[in-house]
């Protein structure tokens, strides 16, 4: 029987550079003791108080079906959260709950893009992005970016890919570089955008991880509000990651089609999930804060440790839970590096190649295991791109 072309070609056909992550995770399920610092899901689980939320919501009988859209409560939870980060006025009407920010992603870029129309994205990438956009039939089109600028979008390369695409995804704090993206460089996202008519997709998952700099909405700039889609994640910012809470913010027209399109895919996320979720909001940024706090503690481990040598450079980053570090001194590309790492240390990292072409002979490194035990693997990390330098 034939499968369609969209779901045959949706990962691009050849290696999807993941090899070494599910190498590393058939070792550790042998019993091998890897130290995983791959992907991006917290040491710390989902905090106790907000699973006695989802309890007694649970137990209360929040068990049916809920809202497509989300709960009342919760979309203007949501939407009082973006308001009074980023200055500008949302409403319940502007927000959809979506399961995670995965499946925000694939519902912005199905209310944006046609069949065959180009929807661009910046290399590196979170590496579902190209896939998400081939899922709703679109082209996905990558912006490179480079170390040299690192890796900050600029207006002049997204233009020269702009004529007759549909819609840009960028994503700040940035997965897998750590960027924060520079008021600069959002300016100039919002005058490509404008210029040629895109829809911009701001995915802002991390907005809870921010180390230096500031967290900018592009949302918020003259002549994007309705123009921007924003992809937000209980995820990562309270833990959450298994819970699969997230929402799309924009404007209230489009949330309308968004709504559609739910009841005929995922139809919507479970009441208890939400009840949780909103309790968690609700409870304030110190919440937020102490899920965010192990990221910066051992970003200034890593920095510590790089710092003392100079054949590791590390990223000049300013946000999210991963480190990248440019191991290109040691002639062996991201993956080489990753293998041999795991084969000599037992420690699992993501190659940079994972994320794209922009990222080659850099690795990403996830801040998700406990201060000593990152410390000791950042050092073995160093040493043994030192003993390879040589
Ligand atoms: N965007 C980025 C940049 C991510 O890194 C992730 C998860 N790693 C997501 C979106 C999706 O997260 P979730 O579906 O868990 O909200």
């Amino acid at each position: 029987m034939q499968l369609s072309n969209r779901i045959t070609g949706l990962t691009g056909g050849g290696s999807d550079g993941w090899d070494l992550f599910y190498k590393a995770r058939r070792l550790k399920d042998s019993g091998q003791p890897i130290v995983e610092l791959t992907i991006g899901d917290h040491d710390i689980g989902t905090e106790p108080v907000i699973l006695s939320a989802m309890d007694a919501s649970a137990q209360g009988g929040n068990t049916g079906y809920a809202l497509v859209p989300g709960s009342d409560s919760l979309r203007a939870t949501v939407a009082t959260r973006i308001q009074t980060r980023t200055g500008v006025p949302t409403a319940a009407e502007n927000i959809l709950i979506t399961p995670g920010g995965q499946s925000a992603l694939f519902t912005a870029h199905s209310a944006i893009c046609g069949e065959a129309d180009r929807a661009l994205y910046c290399d590196p990438y979170y590496a579902t992005y190209p896939g998400t956009i081939r899922a709703v039939g679109a082209i996905p089109v990558p912006i490179q970016t480079s170390p040299e600028d690192d890796f900050q979008p600029n207006q002049a390369d997204i233009e020269s890919l702009a004529n007759g695409a549909k819609s840009l995804l960028i994503n700040s704090p940035n997965n897998p570089t750590g960027v924060v993206y520079s008021r600069k460089t959002m300016q100039g996202v919002a005058r490509a955008c404008i210029n040629h008519d895109l829809w911009l997709v701001s995915d802002e998952v991390y907005d809870t991880q921010v180390w230096q700099g500031e967290h900018l909405s592009p949302r918020s700039l003259p002549g994007m509000l309705d123009r921007t889609l924003v992809v937000g994640s209980m995820s990562k910012s309270h833990a959450m990651t298994g819970s699969r809470c997230g929402w799309v913010a924009g404007p209230a027209e489009v949330i309308a089609h968004m709504i559609n399109l739910a009841t005929h895919t995922t139809y919507g996320v479970p009441g208890y999930i939400q009840d949780a979720a909103e309790f968690a909001l609700k409870a304030g940024p110190e919440l937020e804060e102490k899920v965010a706090a192990p990221f910066l503690r051992r970003r200034a481990i890593a920095a510590s440790v790089i710092q003392a040598q100079n054949v590791v450079q590390m990223v000049p980053s300013g946000g999210a839970m991963y480190i990248m570090l440019d191991i290109r001194a040691t002639g062996l590309s991201g993956e080489e590096f990753g293998f041999a790492l795991l084969d000599k240390e037992q420690i699992a990292i993501m190659p940079g190649e994972s994320f794209g072409k922009a990222a080659a002979g850099h690795i990403r490194v996830a801040m998700t295991v406990d201060d000593e035990s990152f410390k000791d693997a950042l050092t073995r990390i160093v040493n043994f791109a030192k003993e390879l330098s040589q």
